[in-house]
């Protein structure tokens, strides 16, 4: 199969070389979740090119462009949601499932990427249970007893304790080589152990199909649907049992084993033909470029009345979105419930960062939601800081 767009290169998960070119998004900010000190260090962040490629193949998205050397994670890096009730409850489901489908009492729990290790608690929380998390962001003390954390990348030492279960969220979009990660993670496990394994990604088909076009961030190189998470794990040796989708269609799941694949086939969630997915990625452009020519119109008509418009959420859908509105964004006032971020400058455009009480002095008549899954919580919010402004998720 030929295509016009085909750029010559190999998919990252599936490796085939059938990869068409559809958006090219020029310096955005590399880091959206590392918000600055000062204006001048927001402005000055380092950027980056998004030039994203879809394989047709498998329907993987991944960043073409992608240069790993521009991207460290370390200390300053906020990516903890926690802060909203409904992320904290949604976690709180997904331990007690991973706790009860793979019996975890006196177990040993391994998270890569486990961040503060909020989660990892969450899941080792019966009794016996214990857990190791690694991440070279952590910073203070084990959140729990039976709970290590290792201030390290994974894999940099080999592990010596039998896994019943390793887990990762939200790290393996980050990778540069997918496949070859699982393959060290494989590699990692000591012999004997044989863990199931549980990873969690952004669903690529809630920004090519539903609407989530402000999810492409220069920190994610891939995107991937059922099927290419799926792909990546076999490429990597592993049986995948199960892919699903959570937070309301937001959000991948996976799980997988070394164990013989047997007789039964892998359940996997309902994924678009890859045609259909590189039709839906090629008209992304036109779409994007509309919402935001309609968005600037909606701020630009506001400004005129004197008044400014809130965007609900510093994570990347709000960076993202104020980035890419250029000059029209400036009536923006990002606003944020996490403590960490108040008072914080937004990377490449500067804004500052309001806390919900400041909502009523700042003359808002607007509140976009980054993430619709919020609206509800977060017009509670805005009403209980008196103002009747209208709320809308983006
Ligand atoms: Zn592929």
């Amino acid at each position: 199969m030929t295509s016009p767009h085909d750029t010559g290169q190999t998919c990252l998960t599936c490796g085939a070389t059938a990869v068409d070119r559809f958006l090219h998004l020029p310096a955005v900010p590399v880091f959206c979740n590392v918000l600055l000190p000062t204006e001048v260090e927001a402005r000055d962040a380092p950027r980056g090119d998004l030039d994203l490629g879809i394989c047709r193949a498998c329907g993987h998205v991944f960043n073409l462009a992608f240069d790993p050397e521009l991207v460290k994670y370390a200390e300053g890096y906020e990516n903890s949601l926690h802060h909203s009730p409904r992320f904290q409850s949604y976690a709180e489901e997904l331990a007690a499932e991973l706790r009860d489908r793979h019996r975890l009492t006196e177990a040993h729990v391994v998270e890569i990427a486990c961040g503060q290790g909020d989660f990892l608690k969450l899941v080792c929380s019966e009794p016996g249970c214990t857990g190791t998390g690694f991440d070279p962001s952590f910073r203070g003390q084990a959140p729990g007893k039976g709970i290590a954390i290792e201030r390290e990348y994974f894999g940099a030492r080999p592990l010596e304790k039998a896994i019943d279960l390793i887990c990762c969220r939200h790290a393996l979009e980050h990778i540069d080589d997918p496949a070859g990660f699982l393959r060290m993670v494989k590699s990692a496990v000591p012999a004997g152990s044989q863990p199931a394994v549980f990873f969690e990604v952004p669903n690529s088909l809630y920004s090519l199909r539903d609407g989530g076009v402000w999810d492409f961030i220069y920190e994610h190189v891939s995107y991937f649907c059922g099927r290419s998470l799926s792909a990546c794990f076999a490429r990597a040796g592993y049986s995948v049992r199960r892919t699903w989708e959570t937070f309301d269609g937001q959000f991948l799941c996976l799980e997988a084993d070394d164990k013989e694949a047997g007789s039964t086939p892998p359940v996997l969630s309902p994924v678009p033909a890859a045609g259909e997915l590189v039709g839906l990625a090629a008209g992304l452009g036109g779409q994007m470029n509309g919402l935001l020519e309609s968005w600037r119109a909606r701020f630009a008509e506001i400004a005129a009345g004197g008044g400014r418009v809130a965007v609900w959420g510093t994570g990347s859908k709000g960076v993202t979105f104020l980035n890419l509105m250029g000059d029209a964004g400036s009536v923006g006032v990002p606003v944020d419930i996490n403590p960490q971020k108040q008072g914080l400058f937004v990377p490449g455009t500067g804004h500052r960062v309001a806390a919900p009480e400041n909502l009523a002095e700042l003359g808002i008549r607007l509140v976009l939601v980054m993430n619709p899954v919020y609206t509800a919580e977060i017009e509670g919010m805005v009403r209980a800081q008196g103002v009747d402004a209208e709320v809308v998720g983006v």
